[in-house]
């Protein structure tokens, strides 16, 4: 019998036989390294040349600005920046909202937003509650349109530490959201740089089936309830990682590029051609270049 990681080596290979629509990545630690505020050069014009031809996006716990300021560079590298900023949906606060760029007001607009399930007045109580507890261990909090995130210190601060305060702080969320959230309305998710708190019907893998409804609406491409064809990239699928519902295969063929887990078939890591395991923006970039999809778009296997 195959160990969980020769099953997941093999799947990988099966995975890339297959012909795609569409990608959606995760950012942080995903398109980034964890903790670096921009997209390493040489993924920028990857990414911009992919645009041009496959539906793109992100699902993300940054809001719209902050995703925006990693995308924008992306978009100077295309042949046709416009073009290609038009080709990126952005769904953002871990997908309690969704964006697309409308071309004549040249900006992008709401398409869809999840109600937060409780009246502001509790939000906002919820925030200065956990605010107070969190005191000591906090850098930076605040209030999305939606979503509340904490974050602890990072300046000077390793990764490995931050990602361990993080898991301290999405640990002591979760017991003081009891008496907030009577009804298990919310979510608690974990980026690896900061914690979120979002509706629990509106999450990262809802945004994926939003990302195949906008495909569908604007490209005519039929798209299967599963959403098979859309790759979706992350690296934080573990228990209570913001993108564990989003790679757990519930829809879209997922790919963790952070944390494995060999013990599940899904997400299926990204190996090189020497079967070592990638990590990271490398890894995005060598899946990217493995990857085939449907006829006319984006770059054959050769
Ligand atoms: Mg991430």
């Amino acid at each position: 019998m195959n160990s969980g990681a020769d099953q997941q080596k093999e799947a990988f290979q099966q995975a890339l036989q297959k012909k795609y629509t569409a990608c959606i990545f995760d950012i942080d630690g995903t398109l980034t390294v964890l903790g670096d505020k921009s997209i390493p050069a040489d993924l920028q014009p990857r990414l911009a040349d992919f645009s041009m031809s496959v539906p793109m996006a992100v699902c993300t716990a940054r809001r719209l600005q902050s995703a925006l300021d990693i995308l924008v560079p992306v978009f100077g590298h295309a042949v046709n920046p416009l073009y290609c900023q038009a080709n990126w949906m952005l769904i953002c606060e871990n997908g309690a909202i969704g964006y697309v760029f409308d071309p004549e007001k040249k900006s992008y607009v709401e398409i869809y937003r999840a109600k937060y399930p409780y009246p502001e007045a509790m939000r906002e109580n919820l925030f200065g509650h956990l605010n107070f507890i969190l005191k000591d261990r906090l850098g930076l909090s605040f209030k999305n349109v939606v979503s509340l995130v904490f974050r602890p210190p990072q300046e000077g601060v390793s990764s490995d530490d931050i990602q361990k305060h993080c898991r301290e702080i999405t640990k002591i969320i979760q017991q003081e959201l009891i008496p907030y959230d009577p009804k298990g309305l919310l979510a608690v998710g974990d980026s690896g740089l900061g914690v979120s708190i979002f509706p629990a019907n509106s999450n990262k893998e809802q945004g994926i089936l939003e990302f195949a409804k906008c495909i569908a609406a604007k490209h005519g491409y039929k798209i299967s309830p599963e959403a098979r064809e859309i790759i979706a990239v992350g690296d934080q699928p573990g228990p209570l990682g913001n993108d564990e519902g989003f790679l757990k295969g519930i829809y879209g063929t997922s790919f963790t590029v952070g944390n494995t887990h060999p013990e599940n078939l899904l997400p299926l890591p990204v190996f090189d051609n020497k079967g070592s395991i990638l990590k990271g923006p490398e890894a995005t970039l060598f899946l990217l270049g493995q990857l085939s999809f449907r006829d006319g778009l984006g770059f054959k296997k050769t």
